[in-house]
């Protein structure tokens, strides 16, 4: 038929096609159709490399989002049932805090006394008294507006200075406490509470009037009551460290001056 080609021929021009210059064909297989596969091999062809495909991968399911953290309330709770350290053998009671949870000053002591084991509440032996005494008669503002709390929340035995790992077991239960209250100025009473503050080994008596900073809150170290019930002479230094919170929160200044000392002892 006119303008048909032989199926040889075809056959031929698809290999040119592909750039084969040779082909063996067999007698018995000239006029067969053209084959579906060749000796020859074909040219090589480029190939491009793999394009990252985006696949569905099963993700696993995000974690559940963490639990919110605890209220003071609900901190004051777990402190109460807290057996991290072997503090919780020899206390009465816990010691979580006083004060409100909106303070603008908040005072850091050391650990619990036997008072304060006995009553469940910071600073309410001898020393207590004396920081009642510089908060409220000093400073002219009441108790029960600033906010009070010890590094550790259960006493050490016989009034023994905490240990590392003591604190370390405590330490997050305070970090909280801080976050909460999120007070204007913290006052480090001792070496305990500036060193848990300001990261720092340095004593009280190095520290003592330099401000400070605990995660952008102003931490002004001064004297421990009990120290100066001991060293009545570092009154004075320890009433113009509270002078400086007064100024640092905006609190009107008195006019009343400190007692002169008498004597030194070896501060907390
Ligand atoms: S001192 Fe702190 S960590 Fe140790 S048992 Fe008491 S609350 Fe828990």
């Amino acid at each position: 038929m006119a303008g048909t080609r032989s199926p040889l021929i075809d056959a031929v021009t698809y290999y040119r096609d592909l750039g084969v210059r040779e082909l063996w064909i067999a007698e018995s297989q000239a006029a067969a159709p053209p084959p579906t596969a060749v000796a020859a091999a074909p040219p090589p062809i480029a190939v491009a490399a793999p394009q990252p495909v985006a696949v569905a991968v099963a993700v696993e399911p995000a974690p559940p989002a963490t639990a919110p953290l605890p209220t003071l309330g609900e901190l004051a709770a777990l402190v109460a049932g807290c057996r991290r350290c072997g503090l919780c053998e020899t206390r009465t009671q816990t010691v979580f805090a006083d004060g409100p949870i909106r303070a603008r000053i908040f005072f850091l002591g050391e650990a619990p006394g036997a008072d304060e084991d006995a009553q469940g509440i910071p600073f309410v032996g001898k020393a207590g008294q004396l920081l009642t005494k510089m908060i409220e008669n000093g400073m002219g503002i009441p108790r029960r507006d600033v906010y009070i709390a010890n590094v550790l929340k259960c006493r050490p035995p016989g009034n023994r200075n905490p240990e590392p790992a003591e604190i370390e077991q405590c330490r997050g239960y305070l970090e909280r406490q801080i976050e909460l209250v999120a007070p204007d100025a913290i006052v480090a009473l001792g070496n305990f509470a500036a060193r848990f503050l300001l990261g720092t080994e340095e004593g009280i008596m190095r520290l003592r009037g330099r401000w400070g900073s605990y995660r952008g809150i102003p931490v002004m170290p001064t004297f421990h009551p009990s120290f100066l019930l001991r060293s009545p002479e570092k009154k004075k230094e320890a009433w113009s460290d509270l002078l400086e919170v007064m100024k640092k929160v905006g609190l009107p200044l008195p006019t009343a001056a400190p007692r002169a000392p008498r004597e030194t002892a070896e501060p907390e």
